[in-house]
């Protein structure tokens, strides 16, 4: 069922929201960056949220899943009141899940512009948060089929069927970011920036592209395979997107250093 935001009054607007992050304000304010069903992405001034005993300040923390009441004044939103649904404050009990929960909305943040709705991308945000809080699940696997869908939501979708050139649909060996799609081995030397792909990954990736994202749940994928996908959505995004993720670099950081201590 779609949720529509509701007008309860002029000026007040009732919808739901994940806070993708904040930004102090003065002493004891916030500013929040909201991911609305509704609205789209909104900034929102939360007053008093800093405040130890403000009913705000939980509910304006990042990952905040919750029915906001919003005021909308002439060039701001401010948050008048707040419901929590799920906190998702348990994905800071893991390093990296916190981590990768971060990347999330870091790039959830970079897809979509202020004022621009995308239900199905909040759809989905919203259920991958689901998914991260699942103690057994592979975390890397969420976000690699998160930024498949993500970025495929939000108009990037990359091609995996036939060769993005000639159409072929064998010997599929390259993946260009800057074409959007896989090269056969013929025409592999048009994008010399081309990264190596077996079929495989191909598969892998056509699949979660397909697939809902809960999927991930039945899904066993090897190191290769992760492998292969994380190489070639980091340079797809950065291509495409132009952007660093903090968040992504500081991963790879605390991964080698899980490699070197012989910390799985
Ligand atoms: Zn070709």
């Amino acid at each position: 069922m779609t949720y529509i935001g509701v007008i309860i009054m002029p000026n007040l607007i009732k919808t739901r929201g994940i806070v993708l992050k904040h930004t102090y304000l003065g002493e004891a304010d916030k500013i929040i960056t909201l991911f609305t069903d509704s609205l789209g992405k909104v900034q929102a001034v939360a007053h008093g949220a800093r405040k130890a005993k403000s009913k705000l300040m939980s509910s304006t923390q990042a990952f905040a899943y919750c029915e906001f009441v919003l005021y909308k004044g002439k060039s701001l939103y401010t948050v008048s009141q707040t419901e929590i649904k799920a906190s998702f404050q348990v994905l800071l009990n893991d390093l990296h899940t916190l981590t990768y929960s971060s990347y999330l909305m870091e790039l959830v943040d970079v897809l979509i512009l202020e004022g621009e709705e995308n239900i199905e991308l909040f759809s989905l945000l919203l259920k991958t948060l689901y998914l991260m809080t699942e103690g057994n699940l592979d975390k890397e696997l969420i976000v690699r089929a998160f930024e498949l869908k993500a970025i495929s939501q939000s108009g990037y979708m990359p091609q995996f069927d036939n060769c993005i050139l000639c159409g072929s649909s064998l010997n599929l060996i390259k993946f260009s970011s800057r074409l959007g799609g896989v090269l056969c081995s013929k025409c592999s030397e048009n994008d010399r920036f081309a990264v190596k792909i077996d079929l495989p990954s191909v598969n892998t990736m056509k699949f979660f592209i397909k697939n809902h994202i809960e999927k991930v749940r039945v899904l066993k994928i090897n190191l290769s395979i992760k492998n292969y996908m994380k190489k070639i959505m980091k340079n797809y995004i950065k291509y495409h997107l132009d952007k660093d993720f903090k968040s992504l670099d500081f991963l790879d950081e605390i991964t080698n250093m899980d490699e070197l201590e012989g910390v799985e």
